[in-house]
């Protein structure tokens, strides 16, 4: 028996006092042990954000980009100063970079040049138009239903197929589907069409910007059928999808992300000693940033953020609350080992551990 095993009710009555796990215990299991190894070898990954563009060739309904101040920075189009950008982020300890924006494909020649100083990160991207594939960074190629609702919420025509011919077989793609309230149930053609291509996915949550009423955000009941779905679906494509039973149970709850692990960026963190409230900064197109409205998603309303980005760092930075125990450590160790294969080139996915739903810590598994 596994600890694991042990944690999930085969060794301990419900009515026994539960056995306080030290650290070393929960790694004596080899699964455990391995997998440990394998993720802490990139905890040396310190990230920020950066908006290539305020251009986007279509307009969506929710974007975030378009809430808030961000959207109104010139562009700043000196190949030159984002290079020195690069450099002074370097220089202060970063090592990955998220590029997103608007639309980074429109601007690739400036993608390119963080690439040639940061060569980890990551381009968010609706994968309308290829980006070269001399830029070696993760592709998120953001897809947001079947192409009927795609014409209808997005603005586009035929998106999946000319996202799918823009980047099929291309090794840095990841295919991001969105969650919203009305799409749940195209998830599943989407899937199949994108496993028969040989594509990979996976799943992020839609999160309202402050102030939305465009009807995408999701109610409980939405929620718990988009779990059941995600669980599903990862049952049938498990060769496609990058995903983990934990990540639904963290992205589907009726807390958002900050509710239920409390959220690390600047914006909702005053502290300027350590982690991401010391280093992150999410610039804007003219090469500004601002602490109190840093983090991953700006303009997102945190009680509603179930952004997989955001989950990223803020599931991620709270390893400590899950190595109570073993069943939460093994669910927090397939969540990073999800968020390393959907972010960083090179990492490979391995089997999940956990095929359970599992509580985050502190909180109880959301059902109706
Ligand atoms: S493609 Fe992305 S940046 Fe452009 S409008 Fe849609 S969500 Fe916003
Ligand atoms: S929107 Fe999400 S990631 Fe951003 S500060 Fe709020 S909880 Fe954190």
């Amino acid at each position: 028996m596994t600890a694991v095993e042990k944690t999930m009710g085969r060794a301990f009555a419900p009515d026994q006092p539960e056995k306080a796990w030290k650290f070393s215990d929960i790694l004596a299991d080899p699964a455990i042990r391995q997998r440990w190894e394998k993720v802490r070898r990139y905890f040396f990954l310190r990230e920020s954000t950066y908006d290539m563009t305020r251009r986007c060739n279509i307009r969506c309904n929710g974007c975030y980009y378009y809430e808030g101040e961000k959207q109104h920075a010139r562009d700043n189009p000196d190949a030159a100063a984002w290079r020195e950008l690069m450099q002074a982020e370097k220089a202060r300890g970063i090592t990955f970079v998220v590029l997103a924006g608007a639309e980074p494909s429109l601007v690739a020649d400036l993608c390119r040049v963080c690439f040639d100083q940061i060569p980890l990160g990551a381009i968010a991207t609706n994968g309308l138009k290829p980006i070269a594939s001399d830029i070696g960074y993760r592709i998120h190629v953001s897809v947001w239903g079947n192409d009927e609702t795609s014409r209808r919420v997005r603005g586009a025509d035929g998106m999946l197929r000319r996202q799918i011919e823009n980047y099929r077989s291309d090794p840095r793609a990841v295919f991001v589907y969105t969650f919203t309230r009305e799409n749940i149930d195209e998830a599943g053609e989407v899937m199949e069409i994108l496993a028969a291509e040989g594509c990979r996915a996976t799943f992020n949550m839609f999160s309202a910007p402050v102030g939305y009423a465009g009807g995408l955000d999701h109610t409980p009941r939405t929620l718990l059928r988009t779990r059941k779905t995600m669980m599903s679906l990862m049952d049938r494509y498990p060769e496609t999808i990058l995903f983990s039973a934990y990540n639904a149970v963290a992205h589907t709850h009726t807390l958002g992300l900050h509710d239920l692990y409390g959220c690390p960026y600047p914006r909702m963190n005053p502290s300027t000693d350590v982690g991401l409230g010391r280093s992150f900064r999410q610039y804007r197109t003219d090469l500004t940033w601002d602490r109190g409205a840093a983090c991953c998603v700006p303009d997102t309303d945190c009680a509603d953020c179930r952004h997989y980005a955001a989950g990223s760092a803020v599931v991620t930075a709270r390893m400590f609350r899950h190595a109570a125990r073993p069943d939460t450590f093994t669910a927090w160790l397939d969540y990073v080992d999800t968020y390393l294969a959907v972010w960083v080139m090179g990492y490979g996915k391995e089997k999940n551990l956990c095929n359970e739903l599992i509580a985050p810590p502190g909180h109880e598994i959301f059902e109706i």
